[in-house]
């Protein structure tokens, strides 16, 4: 089996950028598709976030692209924006030597005029969530007669979110001849008739299967009554040290209960639920990936599409129904190979739930025995590290991290390269992780000062 990327026949363009972005070697899913997708292969890969999933579909199709013809060739339909997000960033990072490369992000939320005028001048790659793709098709604004590969990613999210009638009318749209590459955590029989329908002779690939005897999540759960809860958590916080931890709750009600309650004690919450608005939702989950929030509470729709490098603790404070949930949830932790734990905490009456949890997962989590004695929650009200600033200019300002690096730090902002965290460009805003004890002058030495010899303002996201 290969083990380095240039045993996988890809373009030497392709290894450089690769070596420059520090994957040493490709992984599991990445050994086994790509050679597939270059080959033309219909795909159905069993394969979760953090896997390597993106590069393993995006860099055959960059291989195969033609940038000189300025037409639609690939497109990967998303169950959430954030998702697709994610992932044009991850292309656009592995598409950096195509020169003159155009990937566009179509999803809701966004004027439909501006995505019409961009797909007018002439896109490579579109990236969007089903129902603003097919809006799109709808109304004749997407041309997809030279579109090669569609990438179902993440698609037993897209059926669980109820867009599976939308999928099916984007893929009855597009040409029929063409690759079509499913990736997928689970495989319910939804998942295999979408196959079935909709790809030619598809090779399976599994990898990442949550039977794998070496998962790289850690499963433990606390038996507790329903009264020591919020004991049994401060506990989990404090023994299982983290810079970052999610909480899923079941119902909205709940997330806002326990974010009043581990406010109250001093810690550094956000929550996340469906009332918040995008723009609100945007900045809990910037703040959250940047590290200016250490724990974060959600619902499962509002968690859906959450993505954050080196997140170490998922705590399930209410098992979710459904196993499959479970799965999904405990997927956020550990990314990318690192290992992650899951805590969850359950009632004598769920042992039900962690009975059905088992059969998905292959194992069982493990029983955590402990007291749950009253913990010190001052040991665990730590501020975050980092405060979030939110600058009001973007990619369409051509502002890029390094102008911000450079606004910040020497004569001009006077903070040190390592004060300064994530830099996260958006359209038409940038949010910028900064040491807590600077982010005030940082807001001052923004607002003072120029980038690009333009002017921005700068704000601190509380
Ligand atoms: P994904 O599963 O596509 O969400 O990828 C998870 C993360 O792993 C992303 O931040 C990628 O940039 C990174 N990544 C992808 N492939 C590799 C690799 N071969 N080596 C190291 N990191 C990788």
């Amino acid at each position: 089996m290969a083990t380095n990327f240039a045993q996988l026949s890809l373009a030497p363009a392709l290894l450089a950028v690769v070596d420059e972005l520090g994957y040493r070697h490709p992984t599991p899913i990445q050994v086994e598709s790509i050679p597939l997708i270059l080959a033309g292969r219909d795909l159905i890969g069993q394969s979760k976030t953090g896997s390597g999933k993106t590069a393993a579909f995006a860099l055959p199709i960059l291989q195969a692209l033609d940038v000189h013809s300025r037409s639609l060739q690939a497109l990967i339909i998303c169950p959430t924006r954030e998702l697709a997000a994610q992932v044009a960033r991850e292309m656009r990072k592995l598409g950096r030597k195509h020169k003159g490369l155009s990937i566009l992000e179509l999803v809701g939320g966004q004027p439909v005029r501006q995505q019409t005028d961009a797909l007018d001048r002439g896109v490579h790659i579109a990236v969007g969530t089903p129902g603003r793709l097919l809006d799109h098709l709808e109304r004749g604004t997407m041309d997809c007669t030279q579109l090669a590969t569609v990438v179902l990613d993440e698609a037993d999210r897209m059926l669980d979110m109820g867009f599976g009638a939308n999928v099916e009318r984007i893929l009855r749209a597009v040409p029929k001849q063409r690759q079509t590459i499913l990736f997928s955590a689970t495989f319910p029989s939804t998942i295999e008739a979408m196959s079935r329908a909709h790809q030619s002779d598809a090779l399976r690939v599994t990898i990442d299967d949550a039977k794998h005897e070496d998962s790289p999540v850690e499963q433990f759960f606390l038996e507790v009554e329903p009264s020591e809860k919020l004991q049994a958590l401060y506990w989990t916080l404090e023994h299982y040290p983290h810079e970052s931890a999610l909480i899923f709750c079941n119902f909205k009600a709940s997330v806002a209960e326990l974010a009043q309650a581990l406010s109250r004690s001093g810690l550094s919450v956000d929550r996340l639920d469906g009332d918040l608005e995008q723009y609100q939702r945007d900045q809990v989950l910037a703040k959250f990936r940047n590290q200016s929030t250490r724990i974060l509470i959600a619902t499962d729709v509002a968690g859906r599409g959450i993505d954050v490098e080196d997140l170490e603790l998922v705590i399930n404070y209410e098992l979710p129904a459904k196993p499959n949930t479970y799965v999904h949830r405990i997927g956020r932790t550990g990314r990318a190979g690192k290992a992650g734990v899951a805590v969850s905490l359950a009632t004598k009456r769920e042992r039900t739930k962690l009975a059905a949890i088992e059969q998905v997962m292959g194992t069982a989590p493990e029983r955590l025995e402990h007291e749950v004695g009253e913990t010190d929650v001052r040991s665990l009200a730590r501020d975050a590290k980092m405060a979030t600033i939110l600058i009001s200019g973007g990619r369409k300002d051509k502002v890029r991290p390094g102008d911000i690096l450079g606004a910040l730090t020497g004569e001009a902002g006077g903070l040190e390269g390592c004060d300064i965290g994530k830099i996260e460009i958006q359209n038409r805003l940038s949010y910028v992780a900064v040491a807590r004890r600077h982010a005030a002058s940082a807001v001052d030495s923004i607002n003072a000062g120029r980038i690009k010899g333009k002017r921005f303002r700068a704000s601190l996201v509380s």
